[in-house]
């Protein structure tokens, strides 16, 4: 028979109540990988239940920091001794080349030591008010938390939400793509082999529009967790208002990468290439706008484009693939659509802007990463993300101009400038409005540093002391060292 991959709920691996599943595709060639439940609102109940028992009844609230540290780098060690095979996984599953999705099960491994090391760490103050009281501030769990992710990073933004709601003492609900659940289905048979307790961490499969709105707008869920796009930020928050949920929000960007002509010429085209064509340019960080000054403009796109057209792109477990197919036939056609209109609002194609029908490749998802020039900064490919290989190129003439068009879009996710003058980047990255930025590269992502976005781009942050916090309340405890009367109302 069939093996149809579980949902895990209390301890338990289970089918979805209503007895539905859901096959996962391949986006290389378009084959079934594998067939999963399909939950709807009724699963999530019963895992929220679980997670409300296992945080207020089972005593996980008061779990001490060092047993959730050491349950965490259980974890870690057990993800890191099976690596490879996670990495091929998600390779099979999200498309992206071997070599990416090794990176991303090793930050994963890495992700979980660092909030377990943090869980044991500081995380109060203590202030010496009027005598004779002394005020002690404490971070406690929130609860429950709700954390749904999308498609790009599957089991790295698994570990992102995971290892700091756990280490700070909460219970989770945790909702994966549809579109990319295969990893994440594995790091939970961890979860439970390396014995976190029943309920502590919870496992639902199925759609936004019903597990994950579920998860959004269900009472006994104190926190909701999200990476996705802006749109379906907005549905997430409304439906968050009715108990009103703390909320983080990691959501898209248009993001500017800004190239001086003073700049090491080498250095920022390989890392222009690395900005918007990693992961297929399905990254919410991509420097997916890329700002050249005008004296260096030519020459800049003829080396770009001469580049890009070296990247090979093909299945991503094949040796020496740079670049894999998008994730599904819908998100490829969205990308071919914003090509199509890219061409009729006058932009000009220098490089790509068709999907990949050669031999094998026909089968799969696959788009040539994609260059427009002479564009406008009102056009629609230079305001919308695309999350994909299409990179719009901008011009200007100094740094103020290059201030104003980079921060000219309803997102502020990222930004990157390169120039050898230490002063000007320093001096143009303070005027980005955006939570990320990067002088003299583009992308690089630290575990201890905090990780969101400005404007339409997101709340909150994940990643270092700061995403921990994300999942803490903060309590002040007022003590009387010398308990007497207060004498406020006559005898
Ligand atoms: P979504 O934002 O729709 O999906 C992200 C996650 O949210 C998925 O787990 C999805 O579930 C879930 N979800 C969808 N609708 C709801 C809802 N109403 N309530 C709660 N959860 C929901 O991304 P898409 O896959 O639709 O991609 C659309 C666009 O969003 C992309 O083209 C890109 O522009 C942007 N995006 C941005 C990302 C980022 O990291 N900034 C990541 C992914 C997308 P499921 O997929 O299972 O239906």
């Amino acid at each position: 028979m069939e093996r149809i991959e579980k949902m895990y709920i209390d301890g338990q691996w289970v089918p979805a109540l209503a007895g539905k599943t859901r096959d996962v595709i391949n986006p290389a060639d378009a084959s079934v990988l594998a067939t999963i439940a399909e939950g709807a609102a009724e699963d999530v109940q019963l895992a929220v239940a679980a997670a409300k028992r296992a945080f207020y009844e089972d005593g996980w609230m008061v779990t001490p920091p060092s047993e959730r540290a050491r349950l965490m780098f259980a974890l870690a060690d057990s993800l890191e001794k099976r690596a490879e095979e996670f990495a091929k996984l998600e390779t099979q599953n999200n498309g992206k080349a071997l070599r990416e999705a090794q990176c991303d099960v090793s930050d994963a491994v890495a992700c979980f030591r660092y909030y377990a090391g943090l869980a044991t760490k500081p995380h109060g103050q203590t202030y010496d008010v009027a005598d004779p009281m002394q005020t002690l501030v404490v971070r406690e769990p929130i609860g429950v938390c709700g954390q749904i992710v999308p498609w790009n990073y599957p089991l790295l933004m698994a570990a992102w939400k995971l290892a700091p709601a756990l280490a700070a003492g909460n219970t989770v609900v945790f909702k994966p793509s549809e579109l990319t659940p295969l990893t994440v289905i594995r790091l939970f048979e961890l979860i439970d082999v390396v014995g976190y307790p029943k309920g502590v961490a919870n496992l639902v499969l199925g759609a936004g529009d019903t597990v994950g709105h579920e998860i959004a707008a269900n009472f006994d869920i104190d926190k909701v967790a999200f990476t996705g796009g802006t749109k379906t930020g907005r549905s997430i928050m409304m439906a968050a208002t009715g108990n009103i949920k703390n909320i983080s929000l990691e959501l898209g960007g248009k993001s500017p990468n800004i190239i001086f002509a003073d700049a090491d010429f080498e250095a920022a085209v390989d890392w222009t290439l690395f900005a918007i064509f990693v992961n297929q340019g399905e990254v919410c960080s991509a420097g997916s706008r890329l700002l050249i000054e005008e004296s260096i403009h030519d020459q800049f796109l003829e080396r770009l484009v001469e580049r890009t057209k070296q990247i090979k792109v093909g299945p991503g477990l094949e040796e020496d693939v740079e670049m894999g197919p998008l994730i599904s036939e819908t998100h490829l056609n969205r990308v071919l659509d914003y090509i199509e209109l890219g061409k009729k609002e006058g932009a000009r194609l220098v490089c790509g802007g068709n999907r990949i029908l050669e031999g094998d490749l026909e089968k799969g998802y696959f788009v040539e990463p994609t260059i427009f020039i002479d564009t406008s900064p009102e056009m629609r490919i230079v305001q919308e993300e695309i999350f994909g290989p299409v990179l719009v190129v901008q011009k200007f003439k100094d740094e103020q101009e290059a201030v104003s068009l980079a921060n000219n879009t309803i997102y502020g996710l990222a930004g990157g400038v390169f120039t050898q003058d230490g002063a000007k980047g320093l001096r143009v990255i303070k005027k980005l409005r955006a939570g990320i930025t990067w002088i003299n590269a583009y992308n690089p992502t630290y575990n201890e540093a905090p990780w969101g976005g400005y404007k339409q781009s997101g709340l909150g942050r994940e990643l270092g002391t700061f995403g921990f916090e994300e999942y803490t309340e903060v309590k002040q405890i007022n003590i009387n060292l010398e308990p007497s009367p207060l004498g406020w109302f006559k005898e």
